[in-house]
């Protein structure tokens, strides 16, 4: 079988030396999987930066899995990754426009460092090789290789939201993104409604249009655009749960939420995440409902994130005055509405702390999927489950139905959500539950990948016929068509 490559901006293989699986998200730990069977090669930017770009290849076997890294510039760090990737397209594609700069430099170390990458990687490709890139850091990545020769099959996925075409037209230079995307013979979004924007754009901005096989033809290109939601291992979090380390995390929680129900958030410390509006919820919940005030605490953990942009540090003393002023508000001598911690925490320590917890606030403005939710789902224990409360605006709730979907920018929303998540019968709480669950476990992070991967191998490879926009016969409906469809449906279709 052909191998696999996996490139993405960072490449982060479970290390034993580093606490083994315990220490990484499901994510890493799919691709390592999928690495390791298809003996492939995971290859992205070390994470450190020296004087003056080399090309020089990291070579290293980590876990059975063959990881190739190279160390960039200063300057390449400060505007393709800082500048373009954290202060371009980030906010952009998360609805923050008012957050967006449009600085030509970024441009162009972001068109730099992915050409300097696709130099790194192509001598690395062999024939048979498909190649996996991941997420917005890295969108032209495939034109490089392209422009080197390089004929495999290339997919991407993009882990957050694409933008409405009104958003992505503020972009300088748009046309040049979306046109790299279709050197890709597959792109994935993680939603419908990710994958509805992109072909909305596709078809009023450069009149592209969808041929018989359901390609998007434009550019001159066709290419085959579909939704991929990517999940948790359920399974191995449900397993994790019941480790040494979620336990002990487990009973500390407990004994520090005697009388109280705990309520947690889970988030990287970023602005597209609703923290402010979560607490504003919460804090209207305790104004108004005085008699559960003593019922209840918010564990709201925070690691810090992208500290040197403005953004995110203007967002952090935000958050510490709003939680002082919350906790001046309503605290008593023995006890803190709000328990704030900007470290993070193990994969274990973190099944522990979803388990102890009554409720969960995953409240984000704007959400590629949010892990945080089914990693909740999955941690609770059957026969005392807790309620998830969660955003209409997380790619998650497109699947999770059976959550409390609340819009994040209401704070009556959110503390009506609490209100009825306190309240909530046994009975309900299991049913919802059971069926969240079910469609975690369903669609795991493994049939994600495994959805994904099958549909690139089954994209038409360079020989095939280079008409793009002539209707194809219907005999010729490929397997790509049928392996887009994810889900159950497609997994059952392949037996
Ligand atoms: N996470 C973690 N330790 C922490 C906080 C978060 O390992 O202290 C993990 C969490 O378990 C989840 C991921 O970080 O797997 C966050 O993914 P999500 O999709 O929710 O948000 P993102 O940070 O990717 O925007």
């Amino acid at each position: 079988m052909s191998r696999l490559i996996v490139v993405s901006n960072r490449v982060n293989p479970p290390n034993p030396s580093e606490g083994g699986e315990g220490s990484v998200g499901g994510l890493a730990m799919a691709l390592a999987a999928a690495l390791r069977e298809y003996s492939g090669i995971w290859f992205g930017w070390s994470g450190k930066t020296i004087p003056e770009f080399t090309g020089q290849l990291n070579m290293q076997r980590i876990e059975g899995v063959t990881v190739a890294t190279v160390d960039l510039e200063e300057t390449d760090y400060q505007e393709y990754y800082n500048g373009y990737a954290n202060k371009t397209l980030w906010p952009l594609f998360h609805y923050r426009v008012d957050l967006t700069a449009y600085d030509r430099s970024f441009g162009e170390g972001y068109d730099r460092v992915n050409r300097r990458f696709a130099e790194t990687l192509a001598p690395l490709i062999e024939p048979d090789d498909i190649v996996w890139v991941h997420d917005y850091h890295l969108i032209p990545v495939a034109r490089e290789l392209r422009r080197m020769g390089i004929t495999n099959r290339i997919g991407f996925f993009l882990h957050i939201p694409w933008p409405a075409h009104q958003l992505v037209v503020t972009l300088p230079r748009h046309r040049q993104l979306v046109e790299a995307l279709f050197d890709y013979d597959l792109i994935g979004f993680q939603t419908e409604e990710s994958l509805q924007a992109f072909e909305g754009y596709v078809f009023s901005e450069v009149q592209g249009s969808k041929n018989a096989r359901g390609e998007l033809v434009a550019f001159g290109r066709r290419t085959c655009a579909a939704a991929f939601p990517i999940g948790v291992d359920a399974q191995d979090f449900a397993e994790i749960v019941k480790s040494d380390n979620a336990r002990k995390t487990y009973d500390r929680m407990m004994a520090h939420s005697v009388f109280r129900k705990m309520l947690v958030g889970v988030d990287r410390l970023d602005y597209s995440k609703g923290l402010e509006e979560r607490l504003i919820g919460y804090e209207r919940f305790l104004h108004d409902h005085p008699e559960m005030r003593r019922e209840v605490m918010l564990l709201q953990i925070a690691p810090i994130s992208r500290d040197e942009v403005e953004a995110y540090q203007d967002l952090r003393s935000r958050l510490d005055g709003l939680i002082g002023r919350i906790n001046g508000a309503y605290a008593e001598m023995d006890f803190t509405p709000i328990r704030y911690v900007n470290r993070s925490y193990r994969r274990d320590e973190l099944a522990g702390v979803y388990r102890a917890a009554k409720a969960a606030l995953v409240t984000p403005l704007r959400d590629g999927m949010n892990l945080v939710a089914k990693e909740y789902v999955a941690a609770q224990d059957p026969e005392d489950p807790g309620v998830l409360i969660l955003s209409r605006f997380a790619g998650a709730a497109r699947q999770m139905k059976d959550a409390l979907i609340i819009n994040p920018n209401s704070p009556e929303e959110i503390s009506d959500a609490l209100e009825r998540a306190l309240s909530m019968s046994l009975a309900e709480r299991k049913r919802r539950w059971e069926s969240l669950f079910d469609n975690v476990r369903r669609e795991d992070v493994t049939a994600w990948r495994d959805d994904f991967v099958t549909a690139l191998r089954a994209r038409p490879g360079p020989d095939a016929d280079e008409q793009t926009d002539e209707p194809a016969p219907v005999r010729t409906l490929d397997v790509a068509a049928r392996a887009l469809k994810s889900g159950p449906e497609a997994r059952a279709m392949r037996g």
